[in-house]
């Protein structure tokens, strides 16, 4: 069984994965490389001035690789509560368990939906840091924000929900702050 499971290999969903897996937490991404990122030129996303969407999800994708995270290229089409995380299945058949599911599936809110949360104009329904009503499920990014969206918005709510998760597994606020030697 995963830490944690991730649908959805955008801006959200990486993001979460990066610190997660640099805390040592056990990750595995899913999603196929299509986020609408690709189409995208980025000149708004604070400390890189200019980069395609393709760099940065390459970029991205390495980084939280180099981390430990895994990254499976599949669809996920089905996802259900257990009493001690979560299963998905993916279109092929796969099932996968995890302790937490985060959703970061962009503007598909298939899932969310099918595992009962409340979906109102704005998106999905969660807290400030991912929080759903069901104990364990985090939504994050354009699915929770239909409108407006930007890269840096769903990477500031995935880190978030990150931190969330990590601070509730060791019972106690996580900051991940590193130090100039
Ligand atoms: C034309 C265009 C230009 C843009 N330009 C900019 C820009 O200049 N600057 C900027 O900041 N933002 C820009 N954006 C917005 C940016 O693309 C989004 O803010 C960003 O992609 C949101 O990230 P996310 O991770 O929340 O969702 P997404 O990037 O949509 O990631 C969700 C991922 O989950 C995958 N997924 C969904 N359901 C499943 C499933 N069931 N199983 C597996 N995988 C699944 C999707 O395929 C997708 O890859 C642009 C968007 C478009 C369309």
């Amino acid at each position: 069984m995963a830490d944690v499971l991730i649908v959805g290999d955008g801006p959200a969903g990486l993001s979460a994965a990066l610190f997660l897996a640099k805390n040592d937490m056990s990750v595995t991404v899913f999603g196929q490389n299509t986020t609408p990122m690709h189409k995208a030129m980025l000149y708004n996303y604070l400390g890189i001035p200019e980069m395609t969407g393709t760099d940065f999800q390459n970029t991205s994708r390495e980084q939280v690789k180099k981390l430990g995270a895994e990254i499976l290229d599949e669809e996920i089409t089905g996802a259900e509560k257990t009493e001690s995380g979560f299963v998905i299945t993916g279109a092929a058949g796969s099932r996968y368990e995890g302790k937490y599911l985060i959703l970061a599936s962009g503007t598909n809110t298939k899932l969310a939906e099918g595992l009962g949360l409340e979906k109102k104009n704005k998106g999905i329904v969660a807290d400030e840091d991912g929080k759903t009503a069901v104990y364990g499920l985090y939504a994050v990014g354009w699915n929770t924000r239909l409108i407006r969206t930007q890269a840096i918005i769903s990477a500031g709510q995935g880190a978030s929900t990150a931190l969330e998760i990590l601070s509730v597994e060791a019972g106690e606020d996580v900051h991940d702050f590193d130090f100039v030697d």
